[in-house]
């Protein structure tokens, strides 16, 4: 079968010959696929909206001798607003690098489709801050790629925690309490509000997640993924 149809997401596109671009999208079901995107970069070709950054999109692959190829391509998508701010644009470039550190060709990996999806959209289209997307999409990301951390205990001394602050620490995979801490960076602490915050995300959704806290533990999660993926993601 040489043809196969499939929703993906652009992750990464680079410029190729004269006309052309190879495309990285992310597919549900097949992970991972590098595509030829042939003539998109040609005035008017009908794939030139195919093969932007962030495009969701249904995508006809053509298997050819040695490469994909995209043959056609229904834009479900385009997240414009991403292209018109600079903040924005990069907390999605950020997403897609995360996404693109773990998905493997031919592997299945619908739940972080989802997420991604869902989460351009509110940074494209929705009110929340985008700190608060972006965090939150961290957090689920960790969840689902193998690495969720335990926010409700302190890994050190198995303490419960209720209305407090407490360390974040990758090596624990998750909370180190104020008493246990001693030793630990002063950066990696979360504020009461930054927990429960973030205790609500993965319970409940962003949506549901009730007031934000007055700052957001953005490039905590940040440095929590880069550890437990081993990899470096963009800062912000
Ligand atoms: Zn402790």
């Amino acid at each position: 079968m040489p043809y196969r149809t499939t929703q993906a997401l652009v992750l990464q596109r680079s410029d190729y010959r004269e006309n052309d671009r190879i495309l990285t999208l992310f597919s549900p079901q097949l992970g991972r696929v590098d595509a030829l995107c042939r003539g998109c970069r040609k005035p008017k070709s009908p794939l030139m909206a195919a093969s932007e950054l962030f495009t969701l999109g249904e995508y006809v692959l053509f298997t050819g001798k040695s490469k994909e190829m995209v043959q056609s391509c229904g834009v479900v998508e385009a997240f414009y607003p991403l292209r018109l701010d600079y903040e924005r644009l990069t907390h999605a470039a950020l997403m897609a690098t995360a996404c693109l550190r773990v998905i493997q060709p031919e592997e299945q990996a619908g739940h972080l489709f989802i997420l991604l999806a869902r989460s351009l959209r509110r940074l494209a289209f929705e009110d929340l801050p985008i700190q608060a997307v972006t965090t939150a999409f961290l957090l689920h990301f960790v969840t689902l790629t193998g690495y969720k951390p335990r926010l409700n205990h302190c890994a050190r001394c198995g303490r419960a925690l209720g209305e407090e602050g407490a360390y974040l620490l990758a090596q624990e995979d998750g909370l180190c309490c104020l008493s246990c801490g001693k030793d630990v960076p002063r950066h990696s602490w979360l504020s009461d509000s930054q927990l429960s915050w973030l205790r609500q995300v993965l319970v409940r959704g962003i949506d549901k997640a009730g007031e934000l806290p007055d700052s957001l533990p953005l490039e905590l999660l940040r440095q929590y993924a880069q550890a437990k993926l081993e990899t470096r993601l963009p800062g912000l």
